[in-house]
């Protein structure tokens, strides 16, 4: 068999902005109303309308768009209530701005296992639904678990669902959109994610008081009215005064980059399918990838592979060899935390916790991104690089 060639182009670099997109930055940059706040008569603020049109593509009643996915996450675990000092359930398979989010409240995650299909495990979920009254569900790296068993559980056991859904823009279960099982969803718009606003996030939920009161948070001051998918002023009324501003708005040249993103979504969604699939194709059966819940409709802007059993040094030795072919692969079993990669051993803001599941995935676990700047003959070509290092040495 003839080895594969080198690939030179990088993962990191993501398309570029569609011409609606930079006209409608223009556009603001000329007039110089950034702040969302400073309208002209009663036109409305392209953050107002972005809020408008992403509750739309969502169905949400209420959207808030907010300064990051980070923050979003944030003011969600307030709206909902939690205080410091509350456990507050999540993945343990996820990116450091989850566990943050609850920490940075001054409240305590509670760690759940993962399955060997990077999903969050609904029977460790189940063993620890008596610790706490919230649920930040990760949908990480888009992989969707069951969600009608996994709201049952939770309606059941009067768990309220937060869904981070940083990695599931323009994902459905089911047909539903992610964002819509639990009582808010939260995006990010930051330049990684499915729509790039350089940093930025939005918030979905059918509550008006949630809504409210993530909107005073997010820091509208008497504003409140200016929003786009918004409640009425009775709601406000009941939060304006309690609510403390914590100032994390999006502004208008962020929002008028991403409305034509929003417009364009499907056909990303569609490329992103196109590059996932002719990734597998290229790497045919040399490791085993995770496998879709029935009914999951992600939108696979990464891949995943693991190379269960493998012992470290053999992955350390690996991926040195797909670096040396231009294929940049990132870690979860490394020691150390690298570049956006971490594993819960890492954050050591929170008191560490016994996760003998995860960690077995973990150690196994090869993760790279699929950005649209590739073909599908891209894709393909990373997919077979890795099967041709895979086989050239494996374990034992
Ligand atoms: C990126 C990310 C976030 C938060 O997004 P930011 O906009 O960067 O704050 C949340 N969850 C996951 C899993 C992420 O990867």
């Amino acid at each position: 068999m003839t080895s594969p060639r080198r690939f030179d182009r990088s993962f990191t670099q993501q398309e570029p902005l569609p011409d609606a997109a930079i006209d409608a930055a223009l556009n603001v940059l000329r007039h110089g109303r950034l702040h969302r706040y400073n309208t002209q008569g009663d036109a409305p603020a392209e953050a107002a309308l972005l809020e408008t049109e992403f509750a739309a593509l969502t169905g949400a009643r209420y959207c808030v768009a907010v300064a990051s996915g980070g923050q979003a996450m944030a003011l969600a675990l307030r709206a909902v209530g939690v205080s410091p000092g509350d456990r507050v359930l999540t993945n343990a398979f996820t990116l450091a701005p989850v566990p943050g989010a609850i920490a940075g409240l001054g409240a305590v995650p509670v760690l759940v296992e993962t399955t060997p299909d990077l999903v969050i495990s609904i029977d460790d979920l189940a063993a620890k639904a008596d610790q706490a009254k919230v649920l930040l569900l990760s949908h990480m790296r888009g992989h969707i678990c069951d969600m009608d068993a996994l709201m049952d559980l939770c309606d059941a056991r009067g768990i309220t669902v937060i869904e981070d859904c940083a990695h599931t823009m323009g994902a459905r279960f089911r047909g539903t959109p992610t964002g819509r099982f639990g009582a808010l969803g939260c995006f990010s718009t930051q330049t990684y994610k499915h729509a790039n606003s350089g940093e930025g996030g939005l918030v979905i939920t059918d509550d008006p008081d949630v809504a409210a009161k993530t909107i005073l948070m997010s820091g509208s001051y008497m504003m409140y009215l200016r929003h786009g998918a918004a409640p009425g002023e009775d709601v406000f009324a009941r939060h304006v005064a309690s609510t403390p501003n914590l100032s994390a708005r999006m502004d208008n040249l962020r929002a008028a980059v991403l409305r034509p993103q929003l417009a364009g979504l499907p056909g990303r969604v569609d490329r992103w399918r196109a590059l996932h699939a002719a990734f597998l194709v290229g790497l045919g059966n040399a490791a085993r990838v995770p496998a879709p819940e029935p009914g999951a409709e992600p939108v696979p802007s990464s891949a995943q592979i693991l190379l269960d059993g493998w012992p470290g040094c053999k992955i350390a030795a690996l991926i040195a060899r797909c670096a040396a072919r231009g294929v940049e692969l990132k870690w979860f079993g490394a020691d150390a935390p690298a570049g956006f990669t971490s594993a819960h051993q890492h954050w050591g803001y929170i008191a560490p916790q016994d996760l003998p599941q995860t960690d077995a995935v973990l150690a196994g676990l090869l993760d790279l991104r699929l950005p649209l700047s590739f073909t599908p003959e891209d894709a393909q070509l990373v997919g077979a690089i890795l099967a041709d290092e895979i086989r050239a040495d494996p374990p034992g």
